[in-house]
């Protein structure tokens, strides 16, 4: 049968000139510790918010999520031809020769009905190309950024459609 044998780990005995040593140490690297969060919970000013109970305003030339204000838009396509991703939807007819002339708020005729306005901001990656071109300005970016989405179906934002109003009205400062 197989001997074991145990040794008694050999501790150096402390002496009590080490011991206070210690203590001291102890003491100083906690208050030295303590210093610097303290310094940082009172002595530094605050750089977080309570969010959603705070929220911040970004810069006003953000570019987040994008919005078309529909009414003037012209149909041009150049918004859709400039975006390098392609996610940008647009169907429009032309409009009867006997249909009331309606222009922009710019003063620029409308000579087609716009029917689908879609940007799926799924693929956007916020370039800003295609507000940069648009001929009336009707489509911008705004500062909202609080649209996250559990589907990627839902983030194709359709222009058209009357919950864009209700959160035009609630973002878009005009
Ligand atoms: S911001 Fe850029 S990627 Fe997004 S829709 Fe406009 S052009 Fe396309
Ligand atoms: S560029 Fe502007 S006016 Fe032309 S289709 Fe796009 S949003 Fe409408």
């Amino acid at each position: 049968m197989e001997t074991i044998h145990l040794k008694k780990a050999i501790q150096p005995e402390l002496t009590i000139a080490q011991w206070f040593k210690n203590v001291y140490y102890a003491v100083k690297s906690t208050a030295v510790g303590m210093g610097i969060t303290f310094k940082y919970v009172w002595a530094r000013p605050v750089v977080t918010i309570e969010y959603p109970e705070v929220r911040e305003e970004l810069p006003a030339n953000s570019r987040s999520r994008l919005y078309n204000d529909a009414e003037n838009c012209i149909s041009c396509l150049q918004c859709a031809v400039s975006c390098p991703v392609d996610c940008i939807y647009i169907a429009a007819v032309k409009r009867p020769t006997d249909a009331p002339k309606i222009k922009t708020k710019d003063g620029t005729p409308i000579r087609l009905d716009l029917k689908q306005y879609t940007i799926d901001t799924a693929l956007c990656m916020y370039c800003g190309l295609c507000t940069t071109v648009c001929p009336t300005e009707c489509l911008t970016h705004t500062t909202d950024y609080e649209y996250a989405s559990y589907t990627l179906a839902s983030m194709k934002y359709d222009y058209l459609a009357p919950d864009i109003r209700a959160w035009r009205t609630r973002i878009v400062k005009s």
